[in-house]
């Protein structure tokens, strides 16, 4: 078996959520919101402990999150969701990022097909964008900025505790994707002045086909976000369809096990990191590393070997282990980064880039070492 080096793109389910999920399919069955018996109600009970275990990880209120499928519907959510009120307040301007998820990019142009304008902010060659670039994008009829805490590609966080506080003063929406961060920069995130919070669980050792978005209240009122989706008033109206109540379990432990555990998790990824540079430093090859390491997730590095292709070495690599270079939902057929291109990355170095993103379980960086072989066979 090759080892496992593509975190960012989904984890493993962490065992205990496993039990969790396992319990609820076997024991807690029913519609949660069948208000006719006990099966409803023990479901019920299952979707609001995990609503509870998910806002203490946030630092935020319970009734400030909304179960949905994951990120890209959340993301959508936001986005699309807001249509109504920008055309109502005369506010249809947006401003995003050049390397945003694809599923903020394409609800930003579905937006702009709808009748609005979107500024795409472009990061530094380091893949920052920073305080001054929003202020100066800042217009009188600016509805929402759109941010990742951090890029799945290069691991850059942006500093979005003080783009928050910036927005909120100038009474602009902020909606941070923390579809990377959630779970890991736990005590950053509480810090965090925002309106709109998305992520998925199965990046956070939990199960696909969940996630949630968090909306922040502000004089007790919920931001003015319109459904998408329409049908039984489930999620408070904002999400309607049957609560998976399973999977929201899993979510829940998944949040519960972070809040706990994260401190453990991240001191175990900065020791693996510290191998893994250690090792490329040693290992004579010819490198450059993407992104700015001041500001990084601590379980990413973007690694462009000089002179490699990086589908060449992926596919040579394929038994010792599973990398990637840029995002799974663009991967299918490869085109170049555009995170990376809209940095300013020269093309020869954006297609020698993979990707490498480990956490719990990589406990040896063995099957690294041996993709560093590999590569000193393609340099020869
Ligand atoms: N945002 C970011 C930053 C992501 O990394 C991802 C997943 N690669 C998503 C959104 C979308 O997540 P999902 O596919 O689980 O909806």
């Amino acid at each position: 078996m090759s080892s496992y080096f593509d975190y960012n793109a989904s984890t493993p389910v962490d065992e205990r959520v496993l039990e969790k999920m396992i319990h609820v399919y076997r024991y807690e069955y029913g519609n949660a919101d069948s208000r006719t018996h006990l099966y409803g109600e023990n479901a019920r009970r299952a979707v609001e402990t995990a609503r509870e275990e998910t806002a203490e990880l946030l630092g935020i209120s319970k009734e400030e999150v909304f179960f949905t499928s994951g990120a890209t519907e959340s993301n959508n959510m936001v986005l699309l969701g807001l249509q109504p009120y920008g055309e109502e307040s005369g506010k249809k301007h947006i401003i995003t990022t050049a390397v945003e998820h694809k599923s903020v990019l394409e609800a930003a142009a579905e937006l702009e097909r709808r009748g609005f304008e979107a500024t795409y902010l472009k990061p530094d060659e380091k893949g920052r964008i920073s305080l001054s670039q929003v202020q100066e994008a800042l217009r009188e009829d600016t509805l929402l900025v759109s941010i990742a805490h951090a890029n799945n590609e290069t691991g850059v966080i942006q500093p979005v505790e003080e783009i928050g506080e910036e927005l909120k003063k100038r009474g602009v929406l902020f909606h941070m994707d923390v579809t990377q961060t959630c779970g890991k920069l736990v005590e950053e995130l509480r810090r965090c002045t925002y309106d709109f919070l998305s992520f998925s669980a199965h990046k956070l050792y939990g199960p696909q086909g969940i996630g949630a978005l968090a909306m922040r209240k502000t004089d007790y009122q919920y931001p003015p976000l319109k459904p998408i989706l329409f049908g039984g008033g489930q999620e408070r109206g904002m999400r309607p369809g049957t609560v998976p109540a399973a999977l929201a379990a899993g979510l829940g432990e998944a949040c519960r096990i972070c809040a706990e555990e994260w401190r453990h998790y991240r001191d175990e990824e900065i020791r693996i990191r510290t191998e893994i540079l250690k090792a490329l430093e040693s290992s004579g090859l010819r490198y450059e590393i993407n992104g700015d390491q001041e500001n990084t997730m601590k379980n990413t590095l973007n690694i462009s070997f000089s002179g490699v292709n990086s589908e060449a070495l992926m596919i040579a690599a394929r038994s010792c282990c599973g990398i990637s270079n840029g995002s799974a939902c663009t991967s299918k057929d490869y085109s170049e980064s555009y995170v990376l291109k809209a940095m300013g990355i020269p093309p020869e170095r954006i297609r020698s880039a993979v990707r490498l993103s480990w956490g719990r379980g990589t406990d040896s960086i063995e099957d690294f070492r041996e993709l560093l072989n590999i590569v000193k066979q393609f340099q020869i």
